[in-house]
């Protein structure tokens, strides 16, 4: 008997709540207490460093030498006030976590004792021995190195005893190797492309902010439960288990009374955020059993993709405190809901407007429904390319299933703005707009309230959201960096709206009146990308069928999405915005196939060792008790009554060997499948072939398995199963 199984679960049963350390101050008193913000830095700079420093941060101003010194010492000085030993350049690679190597400041001083030192060019560049991060063959072709490179728009952060200073990482040739050069272009594109959209109506505006905010859904699970499952622990996933009699059908758990062991976490985990400066706010049940979400304030998109990082890595360490696991994976559990990363998006000028937000004026609804409509035909025309920016071999398990958007990108409106586009692109008139007497200008459209939020007007199902000031793009995944998501969306709006401008530019050098113009432009937009507007049920079979017609994309193989980065319309969006070369491209692709590979190789491999070396021994042995049981019934009866008493045995003998000899053949055959598909020697091609035959026998074999699960004896089944890692908390 499995008494492994009983233990853990007793034991996780029993957990109670750990207590929690409450600081004696409140929230805002330590909000931001191990990051070096502005507060910190005016204590612990000279006045004319400080300036210099926000001169960088605010204005991109490049730093001296020397002031670099002093602000290394700064930091160092406040670091050393928290008992703070070691520092480390904090980055981004094309994995899905981050890195760090620690180095202390201290150092030998010759004399047998040691001197503490933080000097500006070790705090600027650095050059980590990289050569095991994924690179999609840039570094073999040149140099092995690369270096890390300071970002000043992110602060400072103290972590343990580490002061973790946030980098770029980029190869020696200067092809970015991680997800924050990129995202630092494609901002800095989208600024400069949508400040010179913002000058048609304000002519003051100096910057346009990208905003994020993100939502992130998590599973707990008891750590004593998730050690005994090894795919958990490898995969994060679980590749077999039968689905609990109940799980969330009866919509219980969503906004339920968070449990005493998790809101203990909760809190734990919210401390600590605020802290580094993280403003979490939102917390709650999700709609699955044992799954939560945690959203902060939104914040300028830089920043708010490094506090996600910080976030995912904190929520890991503060879960063991607590004797949880905590479950980034997208789709942890078959039969329930998956989880995601809602990104909400919006841009904002540094005049205090959200340019995706109604105003009071017809000038500033002509504003907002400028930056509307140009981010639905940045999405209508690389709508592919933005289903790639989140796609993963993980993600993909809960794209397309009945829970999460689907596998097309296409946005929801809601009823009054589609009203507000509708007006305006059948109204073909030049009357829609009018000038007053006093130069007051007027828009012949249906009234914009001033908030659209409408609660009732939510379709969950739709990948790409309007939720009155800001997009909703529901499709990133829970464990995936935002950045990549945010690379592409802000790239193609970028894009978009230098072209927008070229072509209300050209209009008005013909003799338009610039509003006339920007309305003319806008109206033809609005036609042609009517086809990513949707705002039907994304779940139904009707709107795959539509949506094919509508020429959107409709791959659903993961391989083959990852193509949109190539197309040359996505090469040319990169190109011509400064964001990524085509080297930089082909590379990440060759690391994104790479990387979709092993996760299917990993999983394939944890499958066939658990259905060889924990199902089949334990069917066996069952079967084993149940041939006993058939030879004792002979025993002691006639053959004839036997017969009919063990019918049910028998059955049970037989529909064993059935599931057994199915898991070990398809266990080989997948094994023979990985060999030959590991000889292919291009990326694509292996991924692919990975997608093709060995994904789908992950599946298979987990049937039979789960039939398994089903038969045997409860007492002696190996592993924990989903009623328990899902309901004990
Ligand atoms: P819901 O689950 O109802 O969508 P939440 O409150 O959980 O809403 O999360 C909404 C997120 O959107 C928060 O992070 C919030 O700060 C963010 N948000 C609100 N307005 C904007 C905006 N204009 N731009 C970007 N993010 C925004
Ligand atoms: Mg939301």
């Amino acid at each position: 008997m499995s008494t492994l199984r009983f233990n853990v679960v007793e034991s996780a049963f029993r957990k109670k709540a750990a207590a929690v350390k409450i600081p004696d101050s409140r929230p805002c008193d330590y909000f931001g207490k191990y990051v070096f913000g502005r507060e910190q830095m005016s204590r612990y700079l000279k006045s004319e460093t400080y300036s210099s420093m926000i001169d960088v941060i605010d204005k991109g101003a490049t730093l001296d030498r020397k002031v670099a010194d002093e602000i290394a010492e700064g930091m160092r000085r406040w670091a050393a006030d928290l008992g703070v030993t070691h520092y480390t350049h904090w980055f981004q690679p094309l994995t899905e976590g981050t890195a760090e190597k620690h180095d202390s400041f201290f150092e030998p001083n010759g004399k047998g004792g040691l001197i503490e030192e933080f000097s500006g060019k070790l705090l600027v560049q650095q050059e980590p021995d990289a050569s095991s991060f994924p690179s999609g063959g840039i570094r073999n072709t040149f140099e092995a190195r690369g270096y890390s490179a300071w970002d000043p728009s992110s602060p400072v952060f103290v972590v343990d005893d580490t002061l973790c200073i946030p980098t770029i990482f980029i190869a020696y040739t200067g092809e970015a190797l991680d997800y924050k050069a990129p995202l630092l272009r494609a901002l800095s594109a989208v600024d400069k492309a949508a400040t010179d959209v913002c000058h048609y109506f304000n002519p003051g505006v100096q910057r346009v902010f990208a905003y994020l905010g993100w939502e992130q859904e998590y599973f707990l699970v008891d750590e004593g439960l998730y050690a005994a499952r090894p795919d958990l622990l490898m995969t994060g996933r679980t590749l077999m288990g039968q689905e609990a009699p109940k799980n969330q059908q009866m919509e219980d758990h969503y906004f339920g009374a968070i449990p005493q062991r998790v809101a203990a976490f909760m809190k734990d985990l919210e401390i600590q955020a605020l802290q580094l400066g993280i403003p979490v706010k939102t917390r709650h049940n999700e709609v699955a059993p044992n799954q939560f979400e945690l959203a902060p304030v939104f914040e300028e998109c830089n920043l708010a993709v490094d506090h996600n990082m910080q976030i995912m890595s904190l929520m890991r360490n503060v879960a063991r405190n607590h004797g949880f696991r905590v479950l980034l994976h997208e789709k942890p559990f078959k039969g329930v809901n998956g989880s995601g990363k809602h990104n909400n998006w919006s841009l904002g000028t540094d005049t205090g407007v959200l340019l995706m937000s109604p105003g009071k004026t017809a000038k500033e609804n002509l504003r907002f429904v400028t930056f509307v409509v140009n981010t639905l035909k940045a999405l209508y025309h690389h709508n592919g390319l933005i289903k790639a920016s989140i796609m993963s071999a993980d993600n993909a398990h809960r794209l397309g299933a009945n829970e999460a958007p689907p596998a097309i990108i296409s946005s929801f409106l809601g009823s009054q703005l589609s009203q507000v586009l509708k007006h305006l692109a059948e109204n073909d008139s030049d009357d829609i707009i009018s000038f007053g007497g006093k130069q007051e200008m007027k828009l012949d459209i249906p009234q914009i309230p001033e908030i659209m939020i409408d609660n009732t007007d939510r379709n969950r199902t739709s990948p790409f959201a309007f939720t009155g000031n800001r997009f909703e793009f529901r499709a990133v995944g829970s464990g995936a960096n935002c950045a990549c998501a945010m690379i592409a969306l802000n790239t193609a709006v970028a894009d978009q709206l230098i072209t927008f401008k070229k072509d209300v530019d050209a209009l008005v050098e013909g003799g338009e009146q610039k509003m006339k113009a920007i309305v003319k432009v806008v109206r033809r937009y609005i036609k042609e990308c009517a086809p990513i507007c949707f705002d039907g049920n994304g779940y139904s079979d009707e709107w795959k069928e539509e949506a094919v017609r509508r020429g959107l994309d409709c791959e659903t193989s993961c391989p083959l999405i990852f193509d949109n980065y190539l197309k040359p319309e996505s090469i040319a969006m990169f190109e011509n915005t400064g964001v990524m070369t085509r080297k930089e491209l082909k590379a990440r692709n060759e690391v994104k196939w790479e990387m979709y590979t092993k996760k299917i190789q990993i999983e394939a491999r944890v499958l066939g060792d658990l259905a060889m070396n924990h199902i089949i021994p334990v069917a066996m042995e069952y079967q084993s008790k149940l041939i006993a049981n058939v030879h004792k019934m002979m025993d002691i009866y006639t053959l004839e009554v036997a017969d009919r008493l063990s019918a049910e045995n028998m059955r049970l003998i037989e529909e064993i060997a059935e599931h057994t000899i199915y898991i070990a053949a398809h266990v080989e055959t997948m094994i023979e499948a990985r060999k030959s598909a590991n000889r292919i020697s291009e990326e694509r091609e292996k991924a692919i072939a990975y997608h093709d035959t060995i994904a789908p026998m992950l599946e298979q074999i987990r049937y039979h398995i789960d039939k398994l699960e089903f038969i045997i004896d409860n007492r002696m089944w190996p592993l924990p199963k989903y009623r328990e890692l899902l309901f004990i908390r």
